[in-house]
This record gives C-alpha cells, structure tokens and sequence, in this order.
C-alpha cells in the first residue's frame, strides 16, 4: 500500500501573538472577587494558551505534521471542604461567571458525597503567601520563527541517509520527529497571587529500523525510545547533532541484526543514562507521588509501595540520591511555580539510599501533617502540582527528578571497572505493576563486557527486578561528565488521563546481580 504523504505546504506557521488573550484579565480578576462574594473557602484560575507545531519525518519525507492553537481557563474552587473544577474556552465575562458557578456547583455536590472534611484554608490547605511575578524560562531560538523547510532539513536529510546505499536493503526505514510548544500560563488566586510564566518546549528523535526475516532491530537518537524534550527553543535541536549521529544508528542497527541473543541468567549490568532516567521514572518518581500513597489516584494503574510508613526507610543503596527539582534550565518539567501558586524548590526524595519525601500538593502535604508554610521555609507543598492544560484539574506530577552524580568518573572507567557484566542502553519497551514494584524493561542494544572490556554486541536484552531489592544493588553511579537532562512529553497520569512533560538527569549507573535474558519486543 501506498502510504499518503504530507505536503509541507499544508502546514502553516501559527501566529506569533501569544498575548492577545491579556485583554481578558480584568474579567478574571473580576471572576477571583465574585468568588470571595459566593463564599469559597480558595480558588484559583489557570489562563493558558498553548501552540505547539510537530512533525513526522519517514525516510526522507514528511509522513505526518500537526498543529495546534489551544486557549482557554479553567477555575478551581475549595468550598465546605470539597474541590470543585469547571473549565471553558469561551473568553467573556458571561463564560467565566457561569464557569465559577459550575465549579462551586460541583463542589457543592461532592461536599454532599464526602460529608465535612473541615473548612477550606484551615481545614484542608494552609494558607500561602500571595505572589505576584512574571517569569519567561531560557529560549534562545524561537522555533516558531524559522522557515519550516530551515527546522526540518536535519531531519528530512537523517531519515534519508540510507537511500541509494549499499545499506538500504536490510536498513527497512528512518524515522524521525520534531516537536516544538510554547506554552503561556497565567495564574490568580484568591489569596491575591498573579503569575505569568512562558515557556517553550522543543523535543526531537530519530530512529532507525533493520530488518532480516522475522528479526527486527532498531537504534534511536537521541539515547531514548522516544526522543528527548528539554525546554527551550530551536537551539536545542541544533545542540542534538541528529544529522551527525544517524550513520552510527544505522549501523549499531545493522549490527544488532547480526549479534548473539543476550543470555539469561543474573549480571551485573550497567544502564546508560537514558535507562537510568526511565527508571527513576518508573519505580521512583511515580512511586513517590503522595496522591498515590493516599489511594486518590488508583484508578489508572495509581497504586505505589512507598505508604508514608515507609518514609526513612532504606530503599536504595547508600550512594544512591535522588531530588525533584523543578528549577533546572532546560528541565522538561521546569517551572518557577507550579499550578497551585507555589515556588519551585530543590526537594530530596531519596537521601543515602533512604525515602525521605514525597511529591506533595497543598492539601496532601497538609493531609500528611506538614506543617503551614511561612513565605521561605521548606515546609507545606513541595510545589509539584501540574495540569496538562487549561481544561484539566492540576494533580502532583514529576517535575525533573534527578539522580545525583559521583564527583567523577566516566562510562569507559565505569566499564573498565566491571569484570563480568553488561552494558545496557536505551529502552524499547516496559511494564511495572501498579504498586510500582515489579517491573521488566526491554532495550534496543546490550554489549556483553568481559574483565573491562566490550567484547560483543547482544540483541533482545531485557532486566526485571523488584525495585527496591533492584536500587539496593545500585554499586556504581558515573560522575558529573556523564549526567544529563533527559526529558519526556508523554508521562501519563489522572483519569481523564494528562500527557505532561517530565525531565529527569541522570547518569550511567551499575546495579550487581539483576537477572537478565532475551525477549524479542
Ligand atoms: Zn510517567
């Protein structure tokens, strides 16, 4: 069958006017004082407007482009103890007033459901200082500014490097994509805070897929299943060399096609730094949001080990640290505050191997005893509130959780140091129970080490562990030359499901004793 092709003439720059929706802050200011008046304990309203542009590049062309304008606001109310969250695209004064009272509507009917839970900023959030402070996150290169044919010449070029060569036979497609958003959030609250934040996300992949018979293999670049998203703007693309590093995707892929299954039984294994990522995304970073630990989001797979009776116990080996930060520059989950008003902060999950904090919201972390938080301290919600959007209620979300670096060391010492192991990089396809603690990884490529050294490539690899026996082996991580900020736009959570963007930094990691095998996926 022939597949239909894009044309790049179909596509359309969007508009470059982010601020016209301005004119609509009087009315939400307005909204904010008509929800004192109707007696809500709290609220707070979310302004966004979103533009995001991507595209599918196969083998030379463009297979699949999209685009998008998305404004509206969504009003979330606390009244007689119970939330309650309206949202509409319709910018007037007539929207917004009906949108406050359906939330209040709806706080009302699920306060008759839940019966008292207590009063608003006593009962269930403390009280947070008012801010008023606009932020733009780094962006050096607006991608929305350079001519399309410019922004996806790279790519178009990459997923065509295998026609008319001597490769093109087993090398069956080069896929590739670009995708660019500017997100632009305004947040008020009855507590009289105006935040302002812009931010721009740019993510990009390449991927390349050998075939021999029923074998099928795949290599990606960036190191990472489905790419890599960091904040900021096109020059993260540049940064990202994709044209430069095809030629050796294509052929790790064509190698793989040729290499031994990996063998079965238990090794040490070191994971490269994207599957590091995954990992801490998997078995930690979702395991320590607390609305998990509380049941409040158990219906899509939202269960987690980590129960607050499990907060300083030992999870992880000695060495192993790992923060939320929400502050690092180009962090697929950065922000200055997130979309409950709070300030982002530098918060330690895991501290010499022991659980010591939760990703916390305004009502969880006053739920778990925390106490209010006077502007400055470290106490109350550790800001890790999120929505995917002006039409989704905010939830705790991962912002950047990030594993601490060694002070030194490189993967080829890493390796050097291993007698028997093997090198494990870049995921293909994962599974973890709803406690988050069984889970299997597959991954594109292993490279079997022997007294130091690599001595073969093994297709079909996959590890399985229990996580925190798995974390309790962690014996090795690599130092600041190997960590880096990875990122993904995808991470799922709430019902209605929320797609959002997390980062994660992280470097080579070795872990003794997991048990490994081969499994085509
Ligand atoms: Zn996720």
């Amino acid at each position: 069958m022939v597949r239909p092709r894009a044309n790049l003439k179909m596509i359309a720059t969007v508009p470059n006017n982010l601020l016209s929706k301005h004119t609509f802050i009087p009315t939400l200011q307005r909204t904010i004082s008509y929800l004192k008046k109707k007696g809500v304990e709290y609220a707070d309203i979310r302004l966004e407007e979103c533009i995001s542009e991507g595209v599918m590049a196969r083998d030379g062309e463009v297979d699949k482009l999209w685009d998008n304008l998305d404004t509206g606001f969504g009003i979330r109310v606390l009244y007689k103890g119970s939330w309650g969250f309206a949202a509409s695209s319709l910018l007037t004064e007539t929207e917004a007033r009906k949108i406050a009272d359906e939330a209040i509507l709806q706080a009302k009917a699920i306060a008759g459901i839940q019966g008292s839970r207590g009063q608003g900023v006593k009962g269930i959030i403390d009280k947070n200082p008012a801010v008023k402070i606009k932020y733009k996150a780094p962006c050096q290169i607006d991608p929305f500014t350079i001519p399309i044919e410019e922004r996806l010449s790279p790519t178009l070029k990459a997923t065509a490097l295998h026609k008319n060569s001597k490769q093109s036979k087993k090398i069956h497609t080069i896929e590739g994509f670009l995708d660019f958003q500017k997100a632009h959030k305004i947040f008020l609250n009855t507590e009289g805070s105006f935040i302002e934040q812009e931010i721009f996300t740019s993510g990009a992949g390449i991927k390349a897929i050998a075939i021999d018979g029923d074998d099928v293999q795949i290599r990606s670049f960036p190191d990472s299943h489905q790419g890599i998203f960091r904040q900021g703007g096109y020059e993260q693309i540049i940064e990202m060399e994709i044209l430069k590093n095809t030629p050796r995707i294509i052929e790790e892929a064509l190698t793989l096609l040729k290499a031994d299954e990996c063998p079965s039984g238990e090794k040490n294994v070191v994971l490269g730094g994207s599957q590091v990522a995954l990992q801490i995304h998997e078995s930690i970073g979702h395991a320590v949001e607390l609305d998990r630990a509380m049941g409040m989001e158990i219906s899509l797979a939202g269960g987690t080990f980590l129960t607050p009776d499990k907060l300083g116990k030992q999870i992880c080996s000695k060495i192993v640290n790992i923060y939320a930060d929400p502050t690092i520059e180009g962090g697929a989950g950065s922000y200055l505050y997130d979309d409950e008003g709070i300030k982002a902060r530098r918060v330690d999950i895991i501290k010499n191997g022991r659980f010591v904090d939760f990703l916390t919201s305004r009502e969880t972390a006053k739920t778990l005893g925390k106490k209010p938080a006077p502007a400055g301290s470290k106490q109350g919600s550790n800001g890790s509130v999120r929505a995917n959007g002006w039409n989704n209620i905010p939830i705790i979300r991962m912002s950047n959780i990030n594993i601490e670096a060694a002070e030194k060391g490189s993967l080829d010492e890493l390796i050097a140091d291993t007698k028997d192991g093997i090198l494990l990089q870049t995921n293909k396809s994962w599974s973890i129970d709803t406690s988050r603690l069984n889970f299997q990884f597959g991954m594109e490529i292993g490279w079997e080490i022997k007294k130091g050294k690599i001595i073969r490539p093994l297709k079909n690899p996959v590890y399985s562990g229990i996580t925190p026996d798995f974390w309790k082996t962690c014996n090795a991580i690599c130092g600041k030359e190997e960590w880096q900020m990875y990122g993904l736009n995808s991470c799922g959570k709430g019902d209605p499901v929320q797609s959002i963007s997390v980062g994660h930094g992280a470097a080579p990691a070795r872990f003794a004793k997991v048990r490994v095998g081969a499994v085509k996926c």
